[in-house]
């Protein structure tokens, strides 16, 4: 186990698509590493401690616990059961690229003679830590989806990968030799090739809609990270309780992190990669495209992927125009930056292949396959704004 400065760590009470959890544990309780401390209120998944301590504070939104001076590697062990898809459930898996939409759920579904689509495209600049896995280990992410096939009757999967990532397409393709349900598939090096849409299409050649799930394709798509703690808790009993992160940005060296458990504050491993370069602006959580402001202090949760550190804001024209796309940050982040550079938002423009789906939302109908902005920056200028701030397009 990693070693840390803190005292205390808060462990959020949503951490996946639905509700927040409901905590079954009291102020003042003793708690294990690897203990059931929330459960699902609605959609959601189970929450464990991933530490052992003494819970200090429980509210609607997060649990805190101070904790034990010593600390081990070893868990409360989930129950046994022979039904892989109940210890998903169990160990409260969830999506772990970023969309956190609980895993059990999203098994649920038989899709027999389908397809599972391993997602290896880690398409995010910085983010190297499923990469790394997968060259370091990639017999793991081979049973991974061997029990994903065999809890929804899926017939082969596919590993969808860029060749940029030669280290681990050679040692991925090693593993899946003798595979014969289980093959590699080359994604094109654009973004956003791991969007799920983009996946499906690339490797199956089927177009989702607007609003369409993979299962419209008998397929279910699942990230690299995620697969491996499928494995870990059909094999080792293990709750999701540690995440890998990429720490990367301005920092001193910046590196991949296996195993952090949840709960810690971002800083504690920022501190660990060297520190912060100075100057520098805000932590983002995630990746550089699609992350999030966030603290110091804020705590690691199921769905943080990269602890990023940011330029500061660049002193911003007074007049901008922002570029909303759905590959890239939203509206709110791209306020947000204006806000932070000082500028004010005279604009607001949607990439054309932007359209509502049944809810209202505005989401892509192609992702990936991007058109010119020019007409979108001619509206802004007209607007009068002196500058762009967009999410992706570089058009
Ligand atoms: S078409 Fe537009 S919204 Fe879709 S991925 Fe490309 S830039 Fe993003």
């Amino acid at each position: 186990m990693y070693k840390f400065n803190v005292e205390k760590i808060t462990i959020p009470l949503k951490q996946h698509v639905g509700a927040p959890c409901k905590p079954i544990v009291e102020v003042g309780q003793k708690v294990k590493r690897g203990e059931l401390i929330a459960i699902p209120n609605g959609l959601g998944a189970n929450i464990h401690s991933s530490l052992s301590g003494v819970i200090e504070a429980v509210t609607e939104s997060e649990l805190v616990l101070k904790l034990d001076e010593v600390q081990s590697d070893d868990y409360v062990k989930l129950a046994k059961t022979d039904d892989y898809l109940q210890k998903i459930k169990d160990a409260g898996i969830v999506g772990l690229g970023g969309a956190g939409f609980p895993v059990g759920i999203k098994l649920s579904t038989r899709i027999e003679g389908g397809y599972i689509l391993a997602n290896a495209a880690e398409c995010e600049p910085i983010l190297s830590h499923n990469i790394k896995y997968m060259e370091e280990h990639p017999e793991v992410i081979i049973r991974g989806l061997k029990y994903m096939m065999e809890i929804t009757g899926a017939a082969h999967a596919y590993i969808a990968m860029k060749t940029k990532y030669r280290k681990a397409l050679l040692t991925i393709g090693k593993a899946c030799k003798d595979e014969p349900n289980i093959s590699v598939k080359i994604l094109s090096d654009m973004y956003p090739a791991g969007d799920e849409r983009v996946i499906v299409r690339e490797v199956l050649g089927k177009v989702l809609e607007i609003g369409q799930l993979p299962l419209e394709a008998n397929a279910v798509v699942s990230n690299i990270e995620t697969i491996r703690r499928i494995a870990e808790a059909i094999e080792d009993d293990k709750p999701l309780i540690d995440k890998d992160v990429t720490v990367g940005g301005r920092v001193k060296s910046g590196r991949v992190f296996f195993d952090v458990p949840i709960g810690l504050p971002l800083g504690e491993f920022i501190d660990q990669a060297g520190g912060y370069i100075k100057p520098h602006g805000e932590i983002v959580r995630g990746g550089p495209f699609t992350g999030k402001s966030a603290k110091h202090e804020s705590p690691i949760d199921k769905t943080t992927g990269g602890i990023l550190v940011a330029m500061p804001y660049p002193t911003g024209k007074e007049k901008v125009g922002i570029l909303i796309c759905e590959c890239g940050a939203g509206e709110d982040r791209l306020r947000e930056i204006a806000e932070g550079m000082g500028s004010e938002v005279v604009s607001v423009q949607m990439c054309k292949r932007m359209k509502p789906d049944k809810n209202g939302r505005y989401r892509c109908e192609l992702p990936g396959i991007c058109p010119g902005q020019a007409e979108k920056v001619l509206k802004m200028k007209k607007d009068g704004a002196d500058a762009v701030i967009a999410g992706t397009c570089e058009d």
